[in-house]
């Protein structure tokens, strides 16, 4: 069974920056000091390899950051 997404939710194109209010943002992922690290949500009680990686939202504006999973990328605008 998928997971629904929640459709009432804006795109993360459309989601201006919670700081500023800005709506250029630089799309990536997490790194490391080494090229194959990269940081991962794991909910309670799951254990090791299991888990979420995490993408990057930085604004262009304020440089503030955020953090989201994959489950909760929109960032193409389904519709
Ligand atoms: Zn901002």
């Amino acid at each position: 069974m998928a997971e629904e997404k929640p459709k009432s939710l804006p795109t993360l194109r459309e989601a201006p920056c919670p700081i500023c209010s800005g709506m250029k943002f630089t799309w990536g992922i997490t790194v490391g000091q080494s090229p194959n690290q990269r940081l991962y949500t794991r909910p309670d009680g799951l254990s090791w390899g299991e888990g979420r990686e995490l993408r990057t939202r930085e604004c262009n504006t304020c440089g503030n950051v955020q953090l989201f999973t994959v489950r909760y990328d929109r960032t193409e605008g389904q519709s």
